[in-house]
């Protein structure tokens, strides 16, 4: 049973910066959970603390059903991946996947056994006899989770593994990685500062800001219903459009307004809406780029939430078209499909999705369900 649970973690390190604050977590045996937020939120710490590198200054941490807080590092029954993969360049790939094992004195039949094993999941057996600097950065890649897979651990602690790979190779060992998970049904913690990363790779992920847990939920559930703004505005690319304005109340109706913009919310959310106390007050409404349509039959089916607006910069995407547009001094970005002609200057109406808008608190940005 690999089950990794963080009770009341904290970290603060010597100089009294807190880098975790009371992170809580319970990873379920052969779960893929993706620790994702910008640079120092503390996604390294706290896999630090997992794998023992980096003592738990207070709260429980529970891989199986041991408390390990005081367990060296090599009886926690996990391996580590790394993002610079650090292979031995003297010794092959055999002996580097097999060193690990030889360092604990295991019979060699049985590390024979283990790294022809590993090395056939990961498909690099014709690799076996090769020096490191003889192979591609992916199959480098490959051969650092080899040496982490022989060792058969309970839990593998992936830190940004894929950081050091062009963008191509990334995507493709985003999949191997995915498949290498099926097949060996363990427990992988996965840290990346990359959105896509997390999205594409979590079971579940959690989003991390300043040492706190913002939202920990499956990436389709952060996607469609983030808890907040950093969450809204950290998921998903191009980023969610904020537009600031405030709630009306008027003839029973409920609308969104500010300079230009009056969008006339959809009546299925005015209970929460009153309910959370933002009716008359300041708000931010969030819709994605792909919520916003220039299409006649959205224009069509959502005539309350048309913004006019002009085209200054189209990005070409291939199949699809990011137009950045000035909507009466609000920027906004739009995904659309290539098929529209599209030129700085083409004036536009944009429908918006309202099925799909998010409204938050402005002061405290939380959002409203
Ligand atoms: P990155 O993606 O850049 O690695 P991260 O989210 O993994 O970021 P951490 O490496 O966990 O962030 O760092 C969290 C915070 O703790 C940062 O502000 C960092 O400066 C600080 N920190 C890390 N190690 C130490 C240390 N040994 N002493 C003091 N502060 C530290």
């Amino acid at each position: 049973m690999a089950r990794v649970q963080l009770q009341h973690v904290w970290k603060k390190y010597s100089n009294d910066f807190v880098a975790v604050k009371d992170f809580n977590l319970d990873i379920q045996d052969k779960e893929f959970v993706v620790f994702v937020g910008p640079s120092g939120c503390g996604k390294t710490t706290t896999l630090r603390m997992i794998a023992g590198l980096e003592d738990i200054t207070s709260g429980d941490l529970y891989i199986g059903d041991r408390r390990v807080n005081d367990v060296a590092p090599k009886d926690r029954d996990i391996a580590m991946v790394f993002q610079n993969y650090a292979l031995y360049p003297h010794m092959t790939v055999y002996q580097n996947m097999a060193f690990g094992l030889k360092l604990r004195k295991m019979p060699k039949a049985e590390i024979d056994q283990r790294v022809r094993a590993a090395a056939k999941i990961l498909d690099i057996e014709h690799l076996l006899d090769r020096k490191p600097k003889a192979l591609s950065g992916g199959q480098r890649q490959r051969v650092a989770l080899g040496r982490a897979i022989v060792r058969e651990p309970a839990v593998f602690l992936m830190d940004e593994p894929l950081s050091n790979l062009d963008a191509k190779l990334r995507v493709q060992m985003r999949a191997e990685i995915r498949k290498l998970h099926q097949r060996i049904q363990t427990t992988v913690i996965y840290v990346t500062h990359d959105q896509t990363e997390a999205m594409t790779m979590g079971d579940r992920i959690v989003v991390m800001r300043d040492g706190v847990i913002q939202q920990e939920a499956t990436p389709q559930e952060v996607y469609n219903h983030p808890k907040n703004m950093f969450v809204a505005g950290f998921i998903g690319s191009p980023a969610m459009n904020f537009i600031r304005g405030e709630l009306a109340e008027e003839g029973g109706s409920i609308y969104f307004r500010t300079a230009g913009i009056s969008i006339r919310l959809p009546e299925g959310r005015y209970a929460a809406l009153r309910q959370a106390g933002v009716v008359g007050r300041p708000v931010v409404l969030g819709v994605r780029p792909e919520d916003l349509h220039s299409d006649e039959l959205t224009l069509e089916t959502y005539p309350d939430a048309v913004v006019n607006a002009r085209v200054e910069v189209v990005e070409h995407m291939g199949s699809e078209l990011y137009l950045h547009v000035d909507a009466s001094g609000q920027p906004l970005v739009a995904r659309v499909s290539a098929r529209h002609e599209m030129h700085p200057g083409t004036p536009l109406r944009l429908a918006m999705d309202l099925n799909k808008i998010h409204i938050f608190n402005q002061e405290t940005e939380e959002a409203v369900p």
